[in-house]
């Protein structure tokens, strides 16, 4: 087997196993440099996991053997909806009275265990930008997002943007409507609402989209909601065999007074458990503690459990694997060779830093050329171009996409992942970033810290006061002479 190590200068990922000879061949042929690094045939997983198990294809019948885990939720919605509300009284569904208001340990995700054994880890950061940010970083951990959109309020700007990053991420969408409890409320208005404005069709009136009201303030209709949360986990058919080693994600990491370099992670997929060698990027160390959403102490972590792992060496990166590994001398190896950290920084590198600015420098100089990454192959970048669209208010919003409607081309098909009024903000940018898009800003605001952001993440931002100068600069893009400013 061969890793890729450096192609032209691009972040490149060998996403098959192909042989060394049949690469060299390859690649001579198009007159690249490329040194393969060869490795030893035996024992692959010596020193680090190639293809984390719970990224690899499982047959059918082998997946069915797997017990179903249970699902991590992200809670989306707009501002004062009550995202915090809910989560709060989610937190304490199933903890005694007496215990209630106890100190609750913020590690990032909690869990929420059922009498019937059932488990839901929820992400403890309402709101999408967490979510994007863990999308941008190339790694995926919500299995269902609830979107809670306030009964009073009805359907606003930032329940759309929720909406557009779970689409996006394509991951199911259960509605809550919450603050039922006020009267003169319309739950019928939102879900209408949220079909016209954002074609979300909940069961309600004909969909398939699940729809339960609740109130967070007076914790009625959170059991509806597990239930609508357990039946989607059924339909998306989550599982994960609990008996490997385990594989985790580390959502946060800090150095805490007494336990040293701390970790946040979810289990993906195995188990882990205190005494485990394990491995994270240029990290390694061996399980001196684990640490539950409640600060308990715990021995086993299993599927979906949010936890915190004592005994790292150094931080570990946020957004990074955690493997269990087999013995001292393979967490070392592993942390030396980087195998898999490197396989996944590169695919996160390639996501962020194909900008549509280097798309169309790859469409003038490079035609043909298939190495720029996974997921986006020049085809795909010649056929679909993805912008966000902001703008300063809905009618300019409108104007533009109607222009860029009428400008679709049968060769270039240009897809408005997004568009909302208003400033840009670090959320667009995220989910800029996660999508591989460009924002097109049209008569609105483009705050520093946002444009900052969108640098540091490859992100090409345009404003427009003109909106001919827009439709010109799509067109030049058709062209491959397209500049990045802001
Ligand atoms: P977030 O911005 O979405 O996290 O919203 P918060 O959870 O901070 O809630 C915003 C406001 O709505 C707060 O004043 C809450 O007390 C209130 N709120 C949240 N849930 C409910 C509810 O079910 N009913 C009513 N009447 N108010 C609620």
């Amino acid at each position: 087997a061969v890793a890729l190590r450096k192609f032209t200068g691009e972040p490149t990922v060998a996403d098959s196993v192909v042989s060394s000879d049949s690469v060299e061949l390859v690649l001579s042929d198009l007159g690249a440099k490329v040194s393969i690094m060869k490795q030893a045939s035996t024992e692959p997983e010596k020193g680090g996991l190639k293809t984390p198990r719970f990224l690899r294809k499982y047959e059918p019948e082998v997946w069915a053997s797997f017990p179903l885990r249970p699902p991590v939720v992200t809670v989306m919605g707009h501002v004062d909806h009550g995202k915090t509300t809910l989560l709060d009284s989610l937190r304490n569904t199933n903890v005694a009275a007496s215990e209630r208001g106890g100190i609750t340990q913020n590690i990032g995700a909690f869990s929420v265990s059922l009498s019937n054994g059932a488990m839901v880890t929820f992400l403890d950061t309402p709101g999408h930008e967490a979510f994007a940010a863990m999308r941008a970083c190339g790694t995926q951990v919500t299995d269902v997002v609830v979107l809670v959109v306030a009964a009073d309020d009805g359907v606003m700007p930032q329940t759309l943007e929720a909406v557009n990053h779970a689409r996006n991420a394509h991951v199911p969408i259960i509605v809550a409507i919450n603050k039922v409890d006020i009267s003169g409320c319309s739950p019928e208005k939102v879900m209408n609402d949220l079909f016209s404005y954002a074609g979300l069709q909940v069961e309600q009136i004909g969909g398939d989209i699940q729809c339960v009201l609740v109130s967070a303030i007076k914790r009625q209709g959170l059991e509806n909601l597990i239930d609508a949360i357990l039946l989607q986990t059924e339909l998306s058919d989550l599982r994960a065999n609990k008996d490997d080693p385990g594989e985790a994600i580390c959502i946060e990491s800090k150095v805490s007074k007494g336990l040293g370099s701390v970790a946040n992670c979810i289990v993906r997929w195995g188990s882990f458990h205190v005494q485990d060698y394990v491995a994270s990027g240029r990290t390694w160390g061996r399980i001196r503690r684990m640490l539950d959403d409640r600060g308990k102490s715990i021995s086993l972590a299993g599927p979906s459990t949010p936890f915190t792992l004592v005994g790292m060496k150094e931080l570990v990166e946020p957004g990074s694997f955690v493997f269990v590994m087999k013995d001292e001398e393979d967490a070392k190896l592993f942390s030396e060779k980087l195998d898999s950290d490197i396989y996944f920084k590169k695919l996160q590198q390639t996501a962020l830093q194909v900008s549509l600015q280097r798309a169309s420098e790859k469409l003038k100089s490079r035609e043909g050329d298939e190495s720029i990454g996974p997921n986006m192959e020049p085809s795909h970048l010649k056929k679909r171009l993805s912008f966000i669209i902001k703008a300063d208010v809905r009618g300019s919003v409108d104007a533009v996409l109607e222009c860029i409607h009428k400008m679709k081309k049968e060769e270039m098909d240009i897809e408005v992942i997004h568009s909302g009024v208003g400033a840009v903000t670090e959320s667009d940018v995220f989910l800029a970033a996660s999508s591989k898009a460009s924002i097109l800003a049209f008569n609105c605001k483009v705050p520093s810290a946002v444009i900052q952001h969108a640098k540091h993440n490859g992100v090409l931002i345009r404003h427009y006061r003109i909106i001919y100068e827009l439709l010109d600069d799509i067109q030049s893009l058709q062209e491959g002479k397209f500049e990045s400013s802001v």
